[in-house]
């Protein structure tokens, strides 16, 4: 027998959590964010899920690669554009529409001689300070692109700081960048792209053309305190196992490495199939949430390589083979993110390589 450890990818959450985010995008377009192995669901599960998507985005042209092969004909969104003039190749090959955010990338382009046209996406750094071009020089750089003859300029885009609310007015709350944006804008009558999944549920006053939902077609809030279940979302991403042992401890007892936790009662301790190398965040508190067959029970001790601890002192009835979920339905990926002082991006990416993972709906 395997070790009982499994991620279940769910194509119907997925799939309802894009029509959440279609009903909130009301005409504009609407592009999932598949980047990162589509969050750690898999490019060929989002592509399956995603099919009623616009388009879908990305940054790695090997998975703009799988995304064709797994047959998506739609437009395919570059987010990072090229990183040099090879890369080309692929971008017109695979037909992407790349984001050019720097001069480098605009230089490439002039420097390229084809002819059959690509769309780009011209991105414009309102205050994320990471990518794009600064709003005065905009104009200028529609004006280079449109004299390409292997370039389509699709839109302008921009990405938000704090697209969950807050922020500081003078560096930059949403509002603050949409200004930025509009000057550089101008006389731009073409489509701009705006919302990641915070702004798309948080932020009803932006407009634009298309929005870039991420987190939330796999089920995750954008919103630290806001459970995803509040915006109607739908957990994408199980991680089961089972107990595999338990302890009696009598008062006094520690669990695991570094002794953390220390028994004050008599205490019944389940051994779970799951550690830090499945994805498991080691630095999960005691207290965080575990599901063991219909109940939740609090982690105790240190996370390990390969196993977790929980308290089942409470419930004495569950035993060895007992299913867990670590997180899902149940337990929302949210909430062992908090506790160990992380967001659920971060968790779906992490699911490790040697944890199987299955399909379903
Ligand atoms: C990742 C990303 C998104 C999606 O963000 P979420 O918070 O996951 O919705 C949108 N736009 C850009 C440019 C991104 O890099």
């Amino acid at each position: 027998m395997p070790r009982p450890i499994l991620a279940t990818i769910d194509l119907d959450a997925m799939r309802h959590n894009l029509a959440q985010a279609r009903a909130r995008a009301g005409a504009r377009k609407v592009w999932a964010v598949i980047k990162a192995n589509a969050y750690g669901h898999g490019i060929e599960r989002a592509v399956a899920a995603f099919a009623d998507a616009d388009g879908i985005a990305l940054l790695d042209l090997a998975e703009a690669q799988r995304a064709r092969d797994a047959g998506w004909r739609k437009p395919i969104l570059l987010l990072e554009g090229f990183f040099e003039p090879a890369d080309l190749d692929l971008v017109f090959g695979l037909q992407l529409t790349a984001v050019v955010h720097d001069a480098e990338q605009l230089r490439m382009l002039e420097l390229d001689r084809r002819t059959a046209p690509i769309p780009v996406c011209v991105k414009v750094n309102t205050g994320m300070n990471r990518l794009g071009f600064d709003p005065g020089s905009v104009a200028a750089v529609l004006e280079r692109l449109r004299a390409l003859p292997h370039v389509n300029v699709a839109a302008l885009m921009t990405h938000f700081a704090n697209g969950e609310g807050g922020g500081n007015r003078e560096l930059g709350d949403v509002m603050q960048q949409m200004r930025r944006f509009e000057s550089a804008c101008g006389a731009w009558t073409g489509e701009t792209c705006l919302a990641n999944s915070a702004a798309l549920l948080m932020q009803p006053q932006i407009g634009g053309n298309a929005v870039r939902p991420g987190i939330m077609l796999y089920g995750g809030s954008p919103a630290s305190g806001t459970p995803a279940a509040a915006f109607g979302l739908r957990a994408a991403m199980e991680l089961t196992s089972a107990l595999i042992a338990v302890q009696d401890l009598a008062p006094g007892e520690a669990v695991g490495y570094g002794s953390r936790w220390v028994a004050r009662r008599r205490s019944r301790i389940g051994v779970i199939a799951a550690g830090y190398a499945d994805g498991y965040p080691r630095v999960a508190p005691d207290g965080t949430p575990v599901w063991v067959e219909g109940r939740i029970v609090p982690l105790v001790g240190r996370v390990s390589m390969d196993m977790i601890t929980v308290d089942l002192t409470e419930t004495p009835d569950i035993g060895i083979g007992a299913r867990v979920e670590l997180w899902g339905r149940h337990v929302p990926i949210d909430d062992v993110a908090e506790r160990s002082g992380t967001v659920g991006y971060e968790l779906m990416c992490a699911l490790a390589p040697r944890v199987p993972v299955t399909t379903v709906g």
